[in-house]
């Protein structure tokens, strides 16, 4: 059933990830968005996508750089499951383990296999990004609500200087009410 033994000399088809970064593919690596208005206008923000809280927009994003890896083992256990698809078989090399299918008998073979992984993770962290980037087009309603934000303050301003200038009433126009 298995097509290694407890003892046997595998190697393994791996993944290897290391953190880097990338200039931000909103901004380009400014950090900031400039967005016309309808009148022409032209205002800027803070872009949205490389946005990291406190740090502010850095211009850049975090994303990950993949390798292929294959490690050699010596076979330490195997277990194998039922499952609807078929049985699943699971090799163990010390502390690790791996599905069979990621476990071969040349570095050939975990080597070709690492590169299809490598491809999926990429595919994978390629979604990732473009799902944050669809996400950063919220920018357009963060530049609706700085300026609404921006009016309403205004009113409040010009409300408040009316309230500080009250004009006297006009005293003719009250004589003539009475007469
Ligand atoms: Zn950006």
């Amino acid at each position: 059933m298995t097509q290694f033994n407890i003892g046997d000399t595998v190697y393994q088809a791996s993944a290897g990830q290391e953190g880097i970064w990338v200039a931000c593919p909103e901004c380009l690596g400014s950090g900031r968005l400039r967005v016309i208005m309808g009148d022409d206008s032209e205002v800027s923000i803070a872009c949205v996508c490389c946005d990291r809280g406190y740090e502010g927009s850095q211009g850049r994003i975090a994303t990950y750089q993949f390798r292929a890896s294959v490690t050699q083992h010596t076979v330490s256990g195997i277990e194998a499951q039922q499952r609807d698809s078929g049985v699943r078989v699971r090799y163990s090399f010390g502390c690790y383990s791996n599905e069979a299918e990621n476990v071969f008998a040349t570095r050939e073979e975990a080597m070709a296999r690492a590169a299809v992984i490598v491809t999926e993770h990429e595919a994978e962290e390629t979604k990732r990004l473009k799902h944050k980037m669809k996400d950063s087009r919220k920018w357009s309603w963060n530049v609706h609500y700085y300026r609404a934000e921006i009016r309403r303050a205004e009113e409040t301003i010009k409300c408040m200087k009316e309230r500080l200038a009250v004009a006297p009433k006009n005293i003719k126009d009250l004589d003539k009410l009475k007469a």
